[in-house]
């Protein structure tokens, strides 16, 4: 478990793609015998993939402001000004 938690920062580089290799092929290692290890790669590229979809698909920045001052009507209403 220790060595678990020693990797996870590790961990979060490595699915940047900003790990040295010794450091990315020792990782490499402790996944092949570590399934919570695997399990949190997998989760972790999801969302690092869903974010950067996100990204690629930036809102127009009209259609962005107009959004934003939705959300804030919206805020105002429900908790009164700020
Ligand atoms: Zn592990």
């Amino acid at each position: 478990m220790s060595k678990c938690n020693k990797h996870i920062q590790s961990i979060a580089d490595y699915i940047d793609g900003e790990l040295d290799p010794d450091l990315c092929s020792e990782i490499e290692e402790h996944l092949k015998d570590c399934k919570n290890c695997r399990l949190m790669v997998d989760t972790l590229r999801q969302t690092v993939i869903l974010c950067k979809d996100g990204e690629r698909e930036e809102l127009p920045a009209s259609l962005s402001s107009k959004l934003n001052e939705a959300i804030k009507r919206r805020w105002q209403k429900k908790f009164g000004k700020s």
